[in-house]
């Protein structure tokens, strides 16, 4: 059985890396499911910064032309040969490699995509996969936030920032986030986040050492890189963690060991991809994430949907620091 209609499509292509201007709405040709494979038609495709990494060459594609996006929710339109426990007219989500979601329709292996539980709306799912799973790997595997830890978190109300602010605050953790404007203050204070830092404005490593009267931080969560990495080392506690988990503003510059040392620092730069590697691994990501949404321990703010044709403004916002939340592009709007 086989919902799909035509081999044609519309996705957005790259064809040259650049700015927000080189991605382009395109036919493109979509075959059947291989043995192994499902046929998605997509509902919602959640934007996340690292489409803005592929598409500017910061990482790099396999080949040009491509088709960005790495998170989508949509309804099952065929399956491979072979294939049993996915059906057509299944609603799935999935987050991660392969590229390719900023399309109507896709293909994808059947091992990648999750079941999206009757309870969640698409556009919520499509909303929270990827940055979901990562601040569960965040909080949980990667550094283990437990009742008690103070925990600075750059760029609170962003996608990422606003689900570890609200999970880490549900763990039990005190919470510091980093903000550059009132109304993203606002949001992240709503999210659970108990001190906020205008970083744009104050100097934020004498700020955490004012809240925390000396001590420092047990972990610090940045995504914003360059132009915090080094402050966010200086308001650690004595082996403390520093987790670097992007780079919004820029790549990092090298970090000595010796900086290290100073405090018997522990560092590391992890990636979404390395910890859902196994079938179980991401099932049990997923549902957690799930279950935090069915339980209201994650409020899922999706600020801003822009059709998916309107790719390229939507890159531009987040890039330019305007977004808060979530970014979802809709097919077909
Ligand atoms: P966000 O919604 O967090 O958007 C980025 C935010 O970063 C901005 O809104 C802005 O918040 C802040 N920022 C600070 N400096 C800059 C700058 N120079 N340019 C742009 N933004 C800046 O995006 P996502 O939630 O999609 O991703 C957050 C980060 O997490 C990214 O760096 C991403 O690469 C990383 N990430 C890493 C993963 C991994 O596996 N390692 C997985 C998922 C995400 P403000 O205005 O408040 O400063």
């Amino acid at each position: 059985l086989s919902l799909a209609t035509t081999d044609m499509v519309k996705a957005i292509r790259v064809h040259e890396l650049g700015g927000p201007q080189v991605l382009k709405w395109e036919d493109v040709e979509i075959g059947e499911p291989k043995e192994g494979e499902v046929r998605v038609r997509n509902k919602a495709i959640g934007v996340n910064f690292i489409d803005v990494y592929f598409r500017k060459g910061v990482y790099k594609a396999a080949s040009l032309p491509f088709t960005p996006g790495m998170e989508a929710v949509g309804v099952v339109t065929a399956v491979g040969s072979g294939l049993t426990g996915r059906q057509v007219g299944d609603v799935v989500a999935y987050a991660g490699h392969p590229m390719g979601s900023y399309a109507e329709e896709q293909i994808l292996p059947a091992n990648k995509v999750v079941p999206v539980p009757s309870s969640i709306d698409p556009t919520v799912a499509a909303s929270i996969m990827l940055k979901g799973m990562t601040t569960q790997f965040l909080l949980q595997r990667c550094f283990k936030v437990e009742p008690g830890h103070t925990i600075l978190v750059h760029a609170a109300a962003g996608g990422v920032g606003s689900l570890l602010c609200q999970w880490a605050n549900a763990l039990g953790a005190t919470v510091i986030g980093t903000v550059s404007t009132k109304e993203k203050a606002a949001q992240a204070k709503e999210d659970g986040c108990h001190h906020i830092i205008f970083y744009k404005e104050e100097d934020f490593v004498a700020r955490v050492n004012e809240i925390t009267s000396g001590n420092g931080v047990e972990v610090v969560y940045d995504s914003v890189g360059k132009d915090t990495f080094e402050g966010s080392l200086a308001c650690l506690k004595l082996r403390g963690y520093m987790v670097s988990f992007g780079q919004s503003s820029g790549t990092p510059d090298p970090v000595p060991l010796s900086l290290l040392a100073a405090k018997s620092l522990f560092l590391t730069r992890p990636t979404l991809m390395q910890y859902v590697v196994s079938r179980d691994e991401l099932l049990e990501a997923a549902g957690e994430v799930f279950a935090n949404v069915a339980s209201s321990v994650l409020k899922v703010r999706v600020n801003h949907t822009y059709p998916l044709s309107d790719a390229a403004k939507a890159h531009e916002d987040l890039e330019n620091r305007k977004t808060s939340g979530s970014v979802v592009l809709i097919p077909n709007s």
